[in-house]
C-alpha cells in the first residue's frame, strides 16, 4: 500500500513530499504515509501503529485527535472555516497569550512559524530602519530568503545561500554566528554593528537536536544587541507553551524585544504569531508603515483548535508530568546505551529531547556535526521496526505529549533498549 502510494506521490509532488524531511532522506527506507493519529499513535496506511516521538514536529503537545482540541475544531467549522474579519476568539488568543508572555502588549496572528519570522524581521528593520540580521548556524527560523543560509567561509561571519533561488545580495544580509560562542557575536557587532537590525535565534535550540544555551549565552547576546541598538528576536516557535504557559524567556529571564510563535499555539492546525512592545508593534499596517497581511490570518479553525489547547494546558498544568517522565526515559535510555558500550549524549528539557552519538557533550552546529550522524539511519530503522517512531533526522528534536502515559513510556524503553543493543554489534 505504502509503496503504490509512494510511487503515486512521486508522480505528482516534488519528491513525493510537502516538506522535504518527511521523505526520509537522511534515514533511508521508505517514508511513512499516515492515516491518522491517536494519543501518541500515529497510525500508518499499513494499518502500523507507531508511537510517536515526533508528535508533528511540536505542536502536538496534547497528543493526536486530543478530543477537546477535535471537538473545538469541529464547533468552529460548522460556524465557517475563513471570515477575513475579526472575531471573538482571535481576541481571546491574543488576551492569553500577551499575558501568558509579560511584555509583550500586542501579537499578530500570521499562518505559520515561517510567516512569524519573516514578519519579525521586517519590523526589526522598519524599526531601526538597518538591514542586517545575526542569525546562528543550526537554528532554524523557517525558510524565508534571508533566513535559508550557512555561515560563508571562515568561521563566522557574512553567509551564503543555502538554498538554490536565494539571491547572495540577500544573503549577504545575514550574518551567522556559533551558537554559544558570545565571541562570534562580539567580532561581529564590532564590524556591522552600525547596520545591525537584529539578532534572531532559538533561546534554547531544538533544530540541530535540543542544544542548551550555555549559562548566561541568552543575557550576553542581548547585552551587545543592546549595546550596538539592534533588536533581539527570541524564536520560539517550538518553545512557546512547550516547557511551560509561556516562554523559554521566563526561564532564562529575559524579554525579548519581539518574539515568534507558532506550533503549540494552533493545536496541529496552521498558525504563527509575532508578538512585541505595542510602540514596536504598532509599527505594522494598518497603523504602522510595515506592510504584513494574511486572507487566512487568524483563521477560525486555527484559533479555536489552538484556544482549546491553551485553555486546556492552562488549568491542567502537564508540565511537571511531563517533565518528569521524559526526564525518567532519557535517564533510562542513557542508562541503556551504557550497558551496550554506545557513546550517547542526550540533550533534554522538559518534554523535549534529542539523542547525539557522542562522548561528550554538544554546545553548537559544529559539535552536533561532528556526532557520529552516520549511526542515526541504523538506531532509527531499528526503532521504527519496533514500532516507535522518532523525527526522520539526527537533527530534530523528540516530543513527549500527555497521551504518553506508563504503558508508552514502557514500549519506549525497550525499543530504545533493543535499538542501543544493535547498534553496538
Ligand atoms: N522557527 C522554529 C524554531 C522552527 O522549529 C520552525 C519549524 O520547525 C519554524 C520557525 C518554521 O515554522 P513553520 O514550519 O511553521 O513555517
Amino acid at each position: 500500500m505504502s509503496s503504490n502510494l509512494k510511487n503515486r506521490a512521486e508522480n505528482v509532488m516534488p519528491g513525493g513530499v510537502n516538506s522535504p524531511v518527511r521523505a526520509f532522506t537522511s534515514v533511508g527506507g521508505d517514508p511513512i504515509f499516515a492515516r491518522g493519529g491517536n494519543g501518541a499513535y500515529l497510525e500508518t496506511e499499513d494499518n502500523r501503529p507507531l508511537l510517536d516521538f515526533c508528535m508533528s514536529f511540536g505542536p502536538l503537545i496534547l497528543g493526536h485527535a486530543h478530543p477537546t482540541v477535535v471537538e473545538a475544531v469541529q464547533q468552529a467549522a460548522i460556524r465557517g472555516t475563513s471570515y477575513a474579519v475579526t472575531t471573538a476568539a482571535e481576541v481571546e488568543m491574543a488576551e492569553i497569550v500577551c499575558k501568558a508572555f509579560p511584555g509583550m502588549d500586542r501579537i499578530r496572528l500570521v499562518n505559520s512559524g515561517t510567516e512569524a519570522c519573516m514578519t519579525a524581521i521586517r519590523l526589526a528593520r522598519g524599526a531601526t530602519g538597518r538591514t542586517k540580521i545575526l542569525k546562528f548556524s543550526g537554528c532554524y527560523h523557517g525558510h524565508a530568503d534571508c533566513l535559508l543560509v550557512k555561515a560563508g567561509s571562515g568561521v563566522a561571519g557574512i553567509a551564503s545561500a543555502s538554498s538554490g533561488g536565494v539571491p547572495d545580495s540577500c544573503a549577504q544580509q545575514t550574518l551567522v554566528a556559533r551558537y554559544n560562542r558570545i565571541e562570534d557575536v562580539q567580532n561581529l557587532i564590532d564590524s556591522h554593528g552600525d547596520d545591525l537590525a537584529a539578532i534572531i535565534l532559538e533561546p534554547l535550540a531544538g533544530n540541530m537536536g535540543l542544544v542548551a544555551p550555555r549559562d548566561g549565552f541568552l543575557q550576553e547576546v542581548t547585552d551587545q544587541a543592546r549595546s550596538c541598538g539592534a533588536l533581539v528576536i527570541f524564536d520560539e516557535v517550538i518553545t512557546g507553551f512547550r516547557l511551560g504557559f509561556g516562554g523559554y524567556q521566563h526561564l532564562c529571564g529575559i524579554r525579548p524585544d519581539l518574539t515568534t510563535l507558532g506550533k503549540i499555539i494552533g493545536g496541529g492546525m496552521p498558525i504563527g504569531a509575532v508578538g512585541g512592545r505595542a510602540e514596536l508593534m504598532e509599527r505594522l499596517a494598518p497603523g504602522g508603515d510595515i506592510y504584513q497581511a494574511g486572507t487566512l490570518s487568524g483563521n477560525p479553525v486555527s484559533v479555536a483548535a489552538g484556544l482549546a489547547s491553551l485553555r486546556w494546558l492552562g488549568s491542567n498544568n502537564p508540565y511537571p508530568e511531563l517533565d518528569r517522565q521524559t526526564g525518567d526515559l532519557v535517564r533510562d535510555i542513557c542508562a541503556s546505551a551504557k550497558s551496550h558500550g554506545v557513546a550517547l549524549q542526550a540533550g533534554r528539557a522538559g518534554s523535549m529531547f534529542s539523542l547525539f552519538f557522542a562522548d561528550r557533550p554538544v554546545h553548537d552546529f559544529d559539535e552536533v556535526s561532528a556526532t557520529k550522524t552516520k549511526l542515526f539511519p541504523r538506531f532509527f530503522q531499528a526503532l521504527l521496526q519496533n514500532g516507535v517512531y522518532l523525527p526522520p533526522s539526527p537533527f530534530e528534536t523528540s516530543f513527549v505529549s500527555t497521551a504518553h502515559g506508563e504503558k508508552e513510556m514502557g514500549l519506549a524503553r525497550k525499543a530504545f533498549d533493543l535499538a542501543l543493543s544493535q547498534l553496538s554489534d
